[in-house]
């Protein structure tokens, strides 16, 4: 898996990177995500880090905000697992509230006492300013939903079985208290060690990001 992995690190890396505040005008209503993260290399050059997608219709750019932007580590797997890191490198107790899921109205009644909603904001304040400043990305159209997802999962199996790709000693998600974070080098749980690109497939990512005959 190697040969297509770097392959995909070669192709990524050739692509227009955005880094925080990007403009929306970037970034396709409906696509798939690369992001690349500070201090970390493979393949003789940026590392992939976390490869996404989402589900809603059009919602690609709002995705990006939930990660990036938007305070809410229940709206975004990966700011919940930025801050689990920030936290768990602290030995910081904090991680116990930070883990509760206040999406719902019974949940946030449920828990609302025993949170310390100003240490959260405080949490919350710190994941942005991670994320905004350690990691850049690209974007690639992809209009069909269950293209995309199937897409999605194909690349992170890629990468997640490449034995060449692995974290430099200092890598945040190396903190993380999730085993399958630390394992894989990727700010991801799903999707890892299954089915990996085919030759056809690879064909036809590399039409989908017009990328040149040759290169
Ligand atoms: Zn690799």
């Amino acid at each position: 898996m190697g040969e297509k992995c770097k392959i995909l690190h070669q192709w990524f890396n050739s692509m227009k990177k955005l880094t925080f505040p990007f403009n929306d005008e970037d970034i396709p209503l409906n696509g798939i995500y690369v992001l690349f993260e500070k201090g970390e290399s493979a393949h003789g050059t940026n590392r992939i880090v976390r490869i996404g997608t989402h589900t809603g219709y059009n919602q690609l750019v709002s995705r990006l905000k939930q990660h990036f932007i938007k305070e809410n580590k229940d709206r975004s797997i990966f700011r919940k697992n930025i801050g689990r890191c920030l936290l768990n490198k602290e030995n910081d107790p904090f991680l116990k509230q930070w883990e509760l899921d206040l999406t719902s109205r019974k949940a946030k009644e449920k828990y609302a006492a025993l949170i310390d909603f100003d240490k959260q904001n405080e949490i919350e304040k710190g994941v942005s300013e991670y994320i905004q400043n350690n990691f850049s990305f690209v974007v690639f159209q992809v209009d069909d939903k269950e293209k995309r997802l199937g897409l999605e999962s194909k690349i992170i199996s890629t990468v997640s079985l490449c034995e060449e790709c692995f974290p430099s000693k200092n890598w945040l998600g190396l903190s993380s208290p999730k085993q399958k974070i630390r394992e894989s080098g990727l700010w991801l749980v799903n999707e890892l060690y299954k089915t990996p690109l085919s030759d056809g497939d690879m064909q036809e990512l590399k039409i989908l990001l017009g990328i040149k005959e040759g290169s």
